[in-house]
This record gives structure tokens, C-alpha cells and sequence, in this order.
């Protein structure tokens, strides 16, 4: 078993996760729940929740999915306006968080 990534940030943990699941790659979380005072004295970074791929041999394609998905947060792509309400968002979003439409790739 080796762990594959470690971070402060459960959004992203849960996405992992959620990702090798449906790549079919068996993982497991800790630490999920290491906040307030369960963490006590421990340097924070310890606490952090982690992601562990259970099979040794599932590793690399664990490594290319979460590498697309750190990806995708530091390059969100471009700004883009909402064609149906006129919205202006950002790339990170897929849909308009105003009127729910999804974006539409450009014409
Ligand atoms: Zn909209």
C-alpha cells in the first residue's frame, strides 16, 4: 500500500477519491476526520487527511489521475460568459452557477 497524496483540503480528497473509484483503483482515506481537537499538539501537516492506493501495481494510473485533477485546478481554462443569462464565470466552473447551463464550447 502506498499513499498517493496528502492535503488540508477535503474537497480536493474527496474528488481524488471519488476519481480512483471510478477508475476502479481500490484506495483508502485517513485522517479524514483529524480536525480541531482530535489533532491536539501534532504539527498540522501530520493531521492532514490522505489518500492511500491499497494495490502497489495501481499506483501509476493513481498517480495520472490525480495529476489531471491538481491539473485542473491550476489550470482552470478561460473565463467564459454564460449564454443563456449573460453571466460572466470563471474557468473552473463547467456550468453557469446562476441558471445551471452548462458551457458550451466556443463557436
Ligand atoms: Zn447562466
Amino acid at each position: 500500500m502506498k499513499r498517493l497524496y496528502s492535503s488540508h483540503n477535503t474537497v480536493v480528497l474527496d474528488q481524488v477519491s471519488e476519481a480512483l473509484d471510478q477508475a476502479g483503483i481500490a484506495c483508502i482515506t485517513r485522517n479524514m476526520n483529524m480536525t480541531g481537537q482530535a489533532a491536539g499538539e501534532l504539527p498540522p501537516i501530520v493531521c492532514w487527511p490522505e489518500i492511500w492506493v491499497v494495490d502497489d501495481a495501481e499506483f501509476e494510473p493513481a498517480s495520472r489521475v490525480l495529476a489531471a485533477i491538481l491539473e485542473s485546478y491550476e489550470n482552470p481554462g478561460e473565463p467564459w460568459v454564460c449564454k443563456a443569462c449573460g453571466e460572466h464565470l470563471e474557468g473552473q466552473f463547467g456550468s453557469c452557477w446562476r441558471c445551471a447551463a452548462a458551457s458550451l464550447p466556443p463557436e
